[in-house]
């Protein structure tokens, strides 16, 4: 037997009121859940036919723009690189890694940093790149061997390193194509 009601709703087979659909609150009126009701009423529909055209209008509405939803993810991620940590945002996972090992040392330890200098008047005297730095202890993290060091974006090594002392900071340089924690640990001995 069909409780579908010719204008598009679905009747209620305890009281035969007639719904849009046969919520769980209106049969709690009843004393009844939903389990209740599809065991004493088998095959008695809980969506009348408006209802479910409408369920049906969005579904294909779904699959004919699908580029609604990926707009919406695009939107998404943008939120997500707002929301990136500063780990996430490193490229390279071994670099990813030490800079999280290093960062439990150097809290304010940043990727890619610039260092700059700036003359009395406020002129830039010079910008040096650095792999990893700690702008507030001053201190520049080198990975010359590392796979994932750029090299083009460095100076000659011993000019950099003799300007970046001149500032004031401290060149520490690891070695190794892929350091490992006690590569880490040794290079920074005396600094934590
Ligand atoms: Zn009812």
């Amino acid at each position: 037997m069909s409780y579908l009601t010719d204008d598009g709703k679905v009747k209620c087979a305890v009281c035969g009121k007639a719904f849009g659909n046969i919520s769980p609150s209106h049969l709690k009126l009843h004393d009844m859940t939903v389990e209740d009701y599809k065991m004493k009423f088998p095959g008695a529909e809980f969506i009348g036919e408006k209802a479910a055209a409408r369920r049906r209008l969005t579904v294909s509405k779904a699959e004919i723009f699908p580029e609604t939803k990926q707009l919406k993810t695009k939107a998404e991620k943008e939120d997500d690189k707002v929301n990136q940590t500063d780990d996430e945002k490193i490229k390279y996972p071994a670099k990813r890694r030490i800079f999280k090992f290093l960062r439990d040392y150097f809290p304010n330890i940043k990727d890619n940093y610039e260092i700059q200098k700036k003359t009395l008047l406020g002129q830039i005297e010079f910008c040096i790149m650095s792999d990893l730095a700690d702008p507030v202890r001053k201190i520049d993290f080198e990975f010359p061997d590392a796979f994932w060091h750029n090299p083009g974006f460095y100076y000659h090594n011993a000019v950099r390193i003799d300007r970046l002392t001149e500032a004031g900071w401290k060149v520490i340089k690891i070695s190794g194509v892929d350091p490992d924690k006690d590569d880490l640990l040794k290079a920074i001995k005396g600094l934590y």
